[in-house]
């Protein structure tokens, strides 16, 4: 029997650190594994080929301008199936943290006295401009979540996505909870996946993978308040990631949906 034609796959970026295509390429032990199942027909740090003819599209960065409408909406025309990759992409990323200050200052602040050479817009996730079909969290992506999507894909079956939060991995992983140590942590309300990354090392989760789909607000209260802190305490740390979803105070303009 023939062997079934290897799908093909794009990268692109837009506004973003190009962080999470690094981390595609540093996928050393499952990046054989990946390039049985597709063919990457146009990946700028990568390979010199770019080809418009690719099933799959992979998007990082955030939407920032409009002029990155059009070439959205064509990656959208090309592509069966589209993922926003990584943060930027995901709900704006740290890129939304200018929404707050305001476009222009912004800019001012940024370019000085030349902020008008340059075109920007508010901050939003990819979705704000074309339909997305999955999800890779974080900042940067997980390796494993990378291949999971990937096969699922292929396989034509929907990705596994962790909806539960990073302290069911934080826990797993016997970590002392940096409540106890007097910080904050938005470890009960963020999207695990990770393996609780930064609190495995001694650092707080600052929800880079998002939120979960429900996430159980009063627990998050009930553990603030048996702590002395309030949501208030937290949310600039919840602006961090997510700010696009801040519906107590939506940034200048911005789209604010849930994910
Ligand atoms: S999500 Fe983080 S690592 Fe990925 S492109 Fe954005 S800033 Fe860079
Ligand atoms: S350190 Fe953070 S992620 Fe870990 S258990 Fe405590 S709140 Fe949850
Ligand atoms: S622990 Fe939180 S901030 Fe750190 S990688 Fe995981 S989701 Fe992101």
């Amino acid at each position: 029997m023939a062997e079934k034609p290897k799908l093909k796959v794009s990268f692109h970026d837009f506004t973003s650190c190009e962080g999470c295509q690094l981390q595609f390429l540093n996928c050393e032990d499952e990046l054989l594994d990946i390039l049985g199942h597709v063919e990457i027909v146009q990946f700028r740090e990568a390979i010199d080929d770019k080809s418009d003819e690719y099933d799959i599209a992979f998007i990082e960065g955030a939407f920032t301008r409009e002029s990155d409408r059009a070439r959205l909406e064509h990656i959208r025309k090309c592509a069966k199936v589209v993922i926003a990759f990584g943060a930027c992409a995901c709900t704006g990323g740290l890129n939304v943290l200018k929404n707050y200050r305001g476009v222009k200052e912004a800019m001012r602040t940024v370019y000085g006295d030349q902020a008008d050479w340059y075109e920007t817009s508010v901050a939003l996730p990819v979705e704000a401009a074309i339909k997305v079909d999955y999800k890779i969290h974080g900042c940067p992506v997980p390796k494993q979540e990378i291949l999971e999507v990937v096969k699922s894909v292929v396989a034509g079956r929907t990705p596994r996505i962790p909806d539960y939060p990073v302290c069911v991995e934080c826990k797993l992983k016997e970590n002392a909870c940096l409540f106890h140590k007097g910080q904050y942590c938005l470890g009960p309300i963020a999207r695990a996946g990770c393996g609780a990354w930064c609190p495995s090392y001694g650092g707080r989760c600052y929800a880079c993978r998002g939120l979960i789909s429900d996430p159980n607000n009063n627990a998050a209260k009930d553990v603030l308040e048996e702590f002395g802190l309030t949501v208030e305490d937290i949310m600039q740390e919840f602006r961090l990631f997510n700010g696009v979803y801040d519906v107590a105070q939506p940034p200048d303009n911005a789209h604010v949906k849930s994910c």
